[in-house]
């Protein structure tokens, strides 16, 4: 970031902090937890956290989340990992587990029993509830609150020993039953569980709870500036709390930002479990999707991701984004970095009548005209090609400038051609298109100045790749919205398209898993990593290209 362009209110804050001596230097962390695999929103939380701790030369740590042991798996650790490698945040050497701390963590919980803030209560989770009061009505003393510390530090001991079942004892820290903020009347800070954890296995039955484990997580790490989402900050009172109470010498400090929310787009972990556990997607890394892996596998590359999470910006107010924004990301993205090459999706032959049968010409093309550095290739032409059916019209409307019998138009890089007319299968189908050439418009320049308007792709048919190509539209009915009354969600039918008979110029053979693509007139296209084969190559769409003129959609 140039030092011109405005500060985050994240950044004021740390400068400040820095300035007047709260902290000597900055120290981040990302701490997903294991449940699922990160998201759009998430890679806004990872390039944050690491982006500042990059810009003020500190430190950025990874770090899982793993003090509940209910919903978590090791698969998701390691897709984790592998997402936020992609994005480029690098924790060198600082890779953390929450449930490594667990000793740390109950140490800390005895400590606050010997303080006399915390006490183990028989009350349960319901009674608990009741206890607490409500937004109009204080809480009520827990009847264990009185319990003395000896009893206290036995009654934990028992817990952590196993003598109860789940739910039969928590501990709760001693605070304020009258507080006006909720989560301040006594917390519960650990509860039994008998449970087999992914990491320390049957070592525990009790496990902290979230706000009492996450302070504790920051301020071993020497986390200066704890950066999470706004839903946390009625947690922060809390927060501030367990650091105080706990004497860390260099408490770390939590700010809340917004969350990143994309319009008409399924973004949370649990909506996009959901998807994926009832099938109607294909994985976590269906491209449909926008979690990090399906980006990936769609073709997006990390550099569009950064763009797109730069430009939303970072605020204390909600907002919701366009997907739309991200397209153009991409697009930005690869327009010069991506090579051009014709593919037809929905081929037709068009037959050149007055060019030598059997004869195979090399043209010269550009690989990226916005990009010389990408050379130069040989493609192919003969008098077999393919083109779009759509690039073909017997009756066209106004303002259609493509073949139709009479008019003249560029085979880009190739020759002027004149359409004839066509012929059609039994079922009344075009199945040829004809035309013939004009051998002086050589490269597709017009030889006497006479007007062309229309510029078509093509691939030569003799040495055409066959290929399979994947359209991909919001997996949500926008129209409609993304959920149902019933919470069920709108789904949209045409999410995905396949495409079987793509005819592609030799240029595309060899083409590996993610390379990425323009498809001239098309949009953007990677190689799926994960169903692409050398006999036949499957492309995803990326994101299409805007075009000015839209036929209206062949059913
Ligand atoms: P979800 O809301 O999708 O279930 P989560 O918040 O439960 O996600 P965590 O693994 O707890 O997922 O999140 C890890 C970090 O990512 C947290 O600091 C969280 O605040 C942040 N985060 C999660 N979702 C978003 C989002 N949409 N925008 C920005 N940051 C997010
Ligand atoms: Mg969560």
């Amino acid at each position: 970031m140039s030092e011109t362009e405005s500060k985050n209110f994240i950044e004021t804050i740390i400068e400040k902090d820095l300035a007047e001596g709260v902290y000597d230097t900055v120290h981040t962390r990302f701490p997903p937890e294991p449940n699922g695999y990160l998201h759009i929103g998430h890679a806004k939380s990872i390039l944050l956290n690491y982006g500042l701790a990059q810009k003020y030369h500190g430190k950025f740590n990874m770090r899982f989340d793993d003090t509940n042991p209910t919903k978590e798996d090791i698969e998701f650790v390691e897709s984790i990992k592998e997402d936020i490698q992609w994005l480029g945040a690098d924790w060198e050497d600082r890779l953390f587990f929450a449930s490594d701390y667990f000793g740390q963590m109950y140490e800390a919980a005895v400590k606050l029993i010997r303080k006399g803030k915390a006490y183990v209560s028989d009350l349960t989770a319901e009674q608990i509830k009741e206890y607490r009061g409500s937004l109009t009505q204080p809480g009520r003393e827990d009847p264990s609150s009185g319990r003395s510390v000896e009893e206290n530090l036995r009654l934990f001991q028992e817990m952590k020993d196993g003598k109860y079942g789940d739910g039969e004892k928590v501990l709760r820290a001693r605070i304020d039953m009258a507080s006006p903020n909720i989560n301040m009347r006594d917390p519960v800070i650990y509860r039994v569980a008998h449970m087999s954890h992914h990491n320390t296995g049957d070592q525990w039955c009790i496990y902290p709870m979230y706000d009492f484990a996450h302070p504790i997580e920051d301020a071993i790490e020497g986390i200066t500036h704890s950066i999470c989402t706004l839903e946390f900050e009625d947690h922060r009172p809390l927060y501030d709390w367990v650091v105080r109470e706990l004497e860390y010498p260099h408490p770390p400090k939590q700010i809340e930002f917004a969350k990143l929310y994309l319009k008409n787009v399924v973004t949370g972990k649990r909506y996009i479990k959901k998807l994926v556990q009832e099938g109607i997607v294909d994985g976590w890394d269906d491209p449909r999707l926008v979690s990090i892996a399906a980006l990936r596998r769609r073709g997006f590359t990390p550099e569009s991701i950064k763009m797109f999470v730069e430009m939303c910006g970072v605020s204390k107010a909600n907002s919701i984004a366009d997907y739309a924004a991200l397209e153009y990301c991409i697009r930005e993205d690869l327009k010069a970095k991506a090579p051009r090459y014709m593919a037809v999706l929905d081929p037709v032959k068009l037959i050149i009548d007055n060019y030598p049968e059997g004869q195979t010409q090399m043209l010269t093309m550009p690989n990226n005209p916005e990009n010389e550095a990408l050379g130069s290739r040989q493609t192919p032409f003969g008098r077999e090609l393919y083109i779009e059916r759509e690039d073909f019209m017997e009756e066209p409307p106004k303002k259609y400038f493509r073949l139709f019998p009479g008019n003249e138009v560029r085979l880009m890089g190739a020759y002027l051609v004149t359409c004839t007319g066509c012929v059609k299968d039994a079922q009344g189908r075009v199945s040829e298109v004809h035309c013939t050439y004009d051998p002086a418009s050589e490269g597709g320049s017009s030889p006497d100045g006479r007007k062309v308007k229309g510029t078509i792709h093509w691939v030569a048919a003799a040495s055409a790749v066959k290929a399979q190509v994947r359209l991909y539209e919001n997996i949500i009915d926008e129209e409609k919205g993304v959920y149902n009354e019933d919470g069920s969600l709108n789904l949209n039918p045409h999410s995905l398209t396949v495409k079987d008979n793509c005819m592609l110029e030799p240029a595309f053979a060899g083409a590996g898993a993610y390379d990425r693509f323009q498809f001239v007139r098309q949009g953007f296209f990677s190689v799926d990593p994960r169903d692409s084969t050398a006999e036949l190559p499957v492309f995803n769409r990326i994101v299409s290209l805007k075009s000015s003129f839209v036929l209206p959609k062949e059913s």
